[in-house]
């Protein structure tokens, strides 16, 4: 059921919409994840997973919109007008994402549900309030505990590695409190105004009990894309095929 006086009737309009996309990637044999984006009230841009078909890691929905945008602006980033477009995604943006759509500025996201293994707007990283300093930046404030530069502070962005919780102070604000209903107003911590990206409010939750719902429909059935089980660790047996799977997840 959705809290209507949350969100609006045009929320849960362009989220079902998003959730079509989801669909879509599901029908595909991806990972169910769906966006559209909303320019000018209208949806400009959607997207699916398409991380299988394009044989491509980066290529989640998010990435696939982004990518429609530009080529309707003729490759053009100015052209695009990033800064008044809102995402709808049915999950939280991974880490990656979440550090596009700083860069790019977008004006808001929307998500459904959580991403508990790679999410950037609360879950492991909060890109999203931090603002994402870009990899490969010299502003050694930014500077993260791995040695990593830019303002996301990701492991994950400067090495490929799997960011470890908690690694930066500002982090996971919502996992704290186990809420995933961060709002608009969130600033920059100290310094960030000085990041190539910005901050953007995001909200999650909104129809997550669906988004899950394709997931779940998703790894039941069997990821057919998803690697072979993992040979036993001594002393620990292997994995059960259906986790295998779940941890070769192309979240959002
Ligand atoms: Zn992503």
């Amino acid at each position: 059921m959705t809290d209507q006086s949350k969100w609006s009737d045009d929320d849960v309009r362009y989220m079902r919409a998003a959730l079509q996309q989801a669909c879509i990637a599901m029908e595909e044999s991806e990972v169910p994840v769906g966006c559209v984006v909303v320019r000018d009230g209208r949806v400009a841009a959607t997207g699916s997973n398409k991380t299988n078909a394009e044989r491509n890691g980066t290529r989640h929905a998010e990435f696939v919109a982004i990518d429609s945008l530009l080529a309707q602006a003729g490759g053009d980033p100015a052209a695009a007008q990033f800064h008044e477009c809102e995402l709808y995604v049915t999950c939280e943006p991974c880490i990656m994402c979440a550090g596009a759509l700083s860069l790019l500025g977008f004006r808001s996201v929307t998500f459904g549900c959580p991403n508990d293994k790679f999410g950037g707007n609360g879950s492991i990283l909060s890109v999203h309030a931090t603002a994402c300093g870009g990899c490969g930046s010299a502003d050694d404030n930014t500077r993260s505990s791995s040695g990593a530069a830019g303002g996301c502070g990701a492991a994950a962005c400067a090495d490929g590695q799997e960011p470890r919780r908690g690694q930066q102070g500002a982090a996971a604000p919502a996992a704290a409190n186990g809420s995933h209903q961060q709002q608009a107003g969130i600033g920059p911590p100290q310094g960030a105004a000085r990041l190539p990206g910005r901050p953007y409010p995001s909200r999650g939750g909104l129809l997550a009990a669906e988004a899950v719902d394709l997931l779940q429909c998703f790894y039941i059935a069997g990821n057919p894309n998803a690697p072979n089980p993992h040979r036993a660790v001594r002393g620990r047996p292997a994995p059960p095929p259906e986790l295998v799977g779940a941890a070769a997840m192309q979240l959002g």
